[in-house]
């Protein structure tokens, strides 16, 4: 299969207009004639669906919450990105642009970078003009913050819930939208197969998870906006319900997948405190403004940390990383974090832990200030741990976060099905090996705001599609393979909870293809994942029925997809024999520790065909080229 990404040519400035202005039209009064539908409510599904309406096509808009604005992204806390250079401190598009091809060791493409940078720029203004609350300075000026991997300060936030005023904004949007009668809203309902047509993607099978009604939506495109897959590995920042199904049943309807073994492991986050805990909580990057970053100088010091005597401590990221030191980027960050606590010097009772540490911050401005930067996180910390970090300092420890993996998509964010447009965290993004701070709420608005609402018209033009309606044969096929899956996980009465099964499987997900891999640990886990996915579906126990509410076969479809998922994970993990961003083998490091990348042989995106459950997928490269910022070894220092 050739991959074509439609990425322009020329003078990078100019490439998104030009390439606009090559792409087909649709007249208002025809666009009333067209439906589409989008799955997901979150920044990016919200954003795509309320612009998409604004526009005059019918949309049809489905999210498995109860309300749209419960989707993942209002979890967002520290910001969003934007070139605006409010401060005068030497930012530009072309800066943001550098930093993000930088901060994702080379793996991105640069016409989607650049054109993400100078997005940035509009998403602000669009965010301002609904009334989102940013913060604002004594001058009346949108404040910033700085975020890791940039010297500039050009992250824009309301207080420590960033994604949810910019999710309301959006929201709003979607519900005038709703109120027109322009977006029909389906809540409560989870897209559970893509229907093909003719190798187009013509609509969706889905579940109605109060009645457990199985029916089919039809239409002329389908977008899928429906989030990263970090839970397969169990324990993770995400909310509980983020998955993978659809973009996983998608790749199963011939998408392509791309880089799957590209996830973000976040540096700060609470550590993990027990065996039945259910999830991970993140404390946000932007504390690395203030917060400093320590472990004890010496192996097992197990003293208070108000004990420790400045001359005993090792500030390990502001030594390492003199120029950014603790906003170095997040891969870096976590790596360096890793390393003291397996030298022993972590600390708290599991010795799997670092300080983040706000003693000095607090006697520079006073802890007003600081609460005021930060209250609602330190509060949050407070009621987790039981202790005050405007006293002690805080203890954090890498954990999941977000996935840079997701369905290959080309410039206009199709995917490899005609018709079939993936966007936000669950396209691969534009993030490359690392994602930046700040970058993936940017990301999600860019695609549903400004990217998807002019690319999509050019496929609606041009398309010559049939009509087709509930009859057809595959959309009855489709509902028949879907109501079997279902039918088939109420019928296996095991032993064993859907929990217990995706405990383990995150827990062999975080040994052998998490922070750091090798290709023994890979091995061993692809050869566990199927006698594991084997046991699931011969001993899984889910109760209840399927004509009714069923929280336990919604768990059972998604945790069946990330025995999938997970096996092509660690298959990319393995394919990929270098270091780059997030996917860290150990085989492949610098002499200082730092990851290696190997350009001549990996300057590709990985992007996966399915041929079958247990059959290996077969891998397509997309190359990457660089004309303007060129490949070298990251340096932080
Ligand atoms: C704790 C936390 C804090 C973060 N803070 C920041 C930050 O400060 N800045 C930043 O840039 N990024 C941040 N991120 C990352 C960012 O929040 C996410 O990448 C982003 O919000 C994803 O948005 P999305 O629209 O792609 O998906 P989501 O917000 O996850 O929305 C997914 C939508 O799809 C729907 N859906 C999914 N599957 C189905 C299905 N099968 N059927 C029907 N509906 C479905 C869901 O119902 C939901 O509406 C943070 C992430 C976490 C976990």
């Amino acid at each position: 299969m050739e991959l074509d990404s439609k990425c322009p040519t020329g003078p990078i400035e100019t490439r998104w207009d030009r390439h606009r202005f090559y792409l087909k039209l649709v007249n208002p009064a025809n666009k009333r004639k067209h439906t589409i539908i989008v799955v997901g409510t979150g920044l990016a599904g919200g954003a795509a669906a309320a612009s998409l309406a604004e526009l005059g096509y019918n949309v049809k808009c489905f999210c498995f919450q109860d309300s749209p604005r419960r989707a993942h992204s209002i979890a967002a806390q520290g910001g969003i990105n934007a070139a605006k250079n409010y401060h005068n401190d030497g930012d530009s598009v072309y800066r943001l642009f550098y930093d993000t091809v930088k901060g994702g060791d080379f793996r991105s493409r640069e016409s989607n970078v650049y054109r993400l940078a100078q997005i940035s720029l509009n998403i602000i203004d669009q965010c301002v003009a609904q009334g989102v609350p940013f913060a604002r300075e004594y001058s009346g000026y949108l404040d910033n913050r700085s975020f890791g991997g940039a010297q500039v300060s050009r992250t824009f936030y309301a207080r420590g819930q960033t994604g949810q005023q910019l999710l309301l904004g959006a929201y709003q949007a979607l519900e005038r939208q709703i109120g027109l009668g322009q977006v029909e809203m389906f809540p409560r309902t989870e897209m559970l197969d893509l229907i093909v047509v003719d190798g187009r993607a013509r609509g969706i099978v889905t579940r109605n998870l109060i009645t457990g009604k199985i029916e089919s939506h039809l239409a002329e495109t389908v977008v899928l906006g429906t989030g990263g897959y970090g839970n397969v590995y169990y324990l993770s920042t995400n909310a509980k319900g983020c998955n993978a199904t659809a973009i996983w049943r998608a790749y199963k309807r011939g998408a392509l997948f791309g880089n799957p073994c590209f996830t973000q492991i976040h540096p700060t986050c609470i550590p993990v405190s027990g065996e039945y805990q259910s999830k991970l909580t993140l404390m946000s990057e932007s504390l690395r403004n203030d917060g400093r970053v320590w472990v004890p100088l010496a192996k097992g010091d197990v003293r208070p940390a108000a004990k420790i005597p400045e001359n005993e401590r090792d500030y390990f990221l502001e030594r390492r990383y003199p120029s950014f030191g603790n906003l170095v980027p997040r891969d870096v960050a976590s790596r360096n974090a890793k390393n003291v606590c397996d030298e022993g010097r972590g600390v708290g009772e599991s010795g799997l832990a670092v300080y983040l540490d706000f003693r000095d911050a607090i006697q520079r401005l006073g802890a007003p200030v600081i609460k005021e930067r930060y209250g609602n996180l330190f509060d949050m910390y407070e009621r987790i741990t039981g202790e005050d970090p405007y006293q002690v300092p805080m203890r954090i420890f890498p954990a999941i976060h977000y996935t840079m993996g997701g369905l290959w998509v080309d410039y206009n964010l199709m995917s490899t099905i005609p018709g079939l447009y993936v966007i936000g965290e669950a396209n691969f993004s534009d993030h490359g090996a690392n994602r930046l701070g700040a970058s993936a709420l940017m990301q999600g608005l860019a695609d549903g705001y400004f990217v998807l609402p002019n690319t999509i018209n050019d496929y609606i033009a041009s398309a010559k599609l049939e009509k087709i309606d509930d009859s057809h044969p595959a959309v009855k096929e489709t509902e028949a393979q879907v109501a079997g899956i279902t039918r088939g996980l109420l019928e296996i009465k095991g032993t064993r909870s859907v929990d217990s099964f995706h405990r383990d499987l995150g827990k062999l997900m975080w040994e052998y293809c998490g922070m750091s891999r090798t290709a023994e640990g890979l091995q061993h886990a692809l050869s566990k994942i199927p006698e594991m996915r084997e046991q699931f579906w011969h001993d899984v126990k889910v109760l209840g029925a399927g004509e009714e509410l069923n929280q336990s076969l919604e768990k059972a479809g998604r945790v069946a997809d990330f025995f999938e998922l997970a096996e092509l994970m660690c298959l990319d993990a393995l394919a990929r024999n270098e270091s780059c961003g997030g996917h860290f083998r150990e085989e492949y490091q610098t002499a200082e520790g730092e990851a290696a990348r190997d350009d001549d042989h990996y300057s590709y995106v990985a992007a996966w065909e399915f041929r079958g459950v247990g059959i290996p997928p077969t891998l397509h490269k997309e190359p990457l080229t660089f004309e303007y910022v060129h490949p070298a070894q990251r340096s932080y220092k």
